[in-house]
C-alpha cells in the first residue's frame, strides 16, 4: 500500500513533507476523493474537472496533466480484479521559505495521493437509515472550492457524533446548503429537490450523478432553494457523497423523518445507483 508523494511511490511511513508546506501552515490546498469499483473509477473525469476548478480558484498551478493524473490514479488502485477503493488526492501550494500568507512565485505544488478500501455499507442503513442534526452554516462563502481547510466540517462531524448522528446538515439564512461532507436531497409534497449549485455548496459528483440517473429513469426533480422548514417537514431526506453513495436520513434533530423509515423514492434511487455501480464494475 504505497502512496504517491511528489513523483515517487513510497511506503506511508517514509512519506515526509516539510513543516513549511503551505498545506500544513495555512490549509492552503485542495483535494478530491474518487471512488473505484473493482478497479474502475466512477466519475473520474468530473472529479478531475472539479480538481482543476478548485486549483484555478485558489490560483495554485496544476501540477500534472490529465493523462498523468489518470495514469497515477490507475496505478494506485491496481488492475482488476481488485477491491472497491477510493483515491484521496491532495495538492497544496507547496513549500515556501517563510511563513507568509503572500506566497512567492515559482513554488512547486505538493502532490499526495493514496488508495484506501471503501467500506461496504452496513445493511442496517438500508433498513433503518441514518440520523442527522442541523446547524447554522458557519463556513466561508466559497463552498464550491474543495479546500483542505476543513475546521468547520471537523467541528460539525464532532457535534453530529456527540448527538449519535452521522452527519450535520447546514443552513444559511433559513436555507439548506449541504451536509458537512455531503449534499442534501429532500422529498416534500411528492417532489424531489436539492439546492442549486452555488458558491455556498460543493457541486457534488454524486449529487450530479443522482440527478442524471433520476432524469434517465423519469424521476422528476427540481434544483431549487430548500427552506429549513421544508427540510423539517420532509417525507424523505437523502445525503449523497462519493464514498457513502445516497443515504436515507430517518431522524433529524432527534425527530422522525416521514414515517421514520427509508422512503420509497430513496429505495428506487438506491436500486438505480447500485445498478449503475455494477455496470461501472463490469466495465
Ligand atoms: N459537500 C461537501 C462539503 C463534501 O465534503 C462532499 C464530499 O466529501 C460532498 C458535498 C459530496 O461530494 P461528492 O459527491 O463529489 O463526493
Amino acid at each position: 500500500n504505497e502512496l504517491y508523494l511528489n513523483g515517487a511511490f513510497v511506503p506511508p511511513a517514509e512519506a515526509c513533507v516539510s513543516v513549511m508546506d503551505r498545506g500544513f501552515l495555512f490549509g492552503d490546498g485542495v483535494y478530491e476523493v474518487i471512488p473505484s469499483y473493482g478497479g474502475r473509477f466512477l466519475g473520474l473525469e468530473p472529479h478531475l474537472d472539479r480538481l482543476d476548478a478548485s486549483l484555478a480558484a485558489l490560483r495554485i498551478q496544476t501540477p500534472l496533466g490529465r493523462e498523468d493524473w489518470r495514469a497515477l490514479l490507475r496505478r494506485l488502485i491496481g488492475t482488476p480484479p481488485v477491491p472497491d477503493q477510493y483515491v484521496y488526492l491532495q495538492v497544496t501550494r507547496g513549500v515556501a521559505p517563510e511563513r507568509d500568507h503572500l506566497c512567492p512565485e515559482g513554488i512547486e505544488p505538493t502532490v499526495l495521493a493514496f488508495a484506501r478500501p471503501i467500506k461496504p455499507r452496513a445493511p442496517a442503513i438500508a433498513e433503518q437509515g441514518v440520523a442527522c442534526i442541523t446547524r447554522p452554516d458557519i463556513r466561508w462563502l466559497r463552498g464550491e472550492i474543495k479546500s483542505i481547510s476543513l475546521a468547520a466540517a471537523v467541528l460539525m462531524r464532532r457535534e453530529a457524533a456527540d448527538a449519535d448522528a452521522l452527519e450535520t446538515i447546514m443552513h444559511r439564512d433559513g436555507w439548506v446548503t449541504e451536509g458537512a461532507v455531503s449534499n442534501v436531497f429532500v422529498v416534500a409534497d411528492g417532489a424531489l429537490m436539492t439546492p442549486p449549485k452555488s458558491r455556498w455548496l460543493l457541486s457534488g459528483i454524486t449529487r450530479e450523478l443522482a440527478l442524471t440517473l433520476a432524469r434517465e429513469h423519469g424521476i422528476e426533480y427540481q434544483e431549487r432553494p430548500v427552506a429549513l422548514d421544508t427540510l423539517r417537514a420532509a417525507d424523505e431526506i437523502w445525503l449523497s457523497s462519493s464514498t457513502r453513495e445516497v443515504l436515507p436520513v430517518t431522524r433529524l434533530d432527534g425527530e422522525r423523518v416521514g414515517d421514520g423509515r427509508p422512503g420509497p423514492l430513496w429505495r428506487r434511487m438506491d436500486a438505480i445507483y447500485q445498478d449503475y455501480k455494477a455496470r461501472v464494475r463490469a466495465g
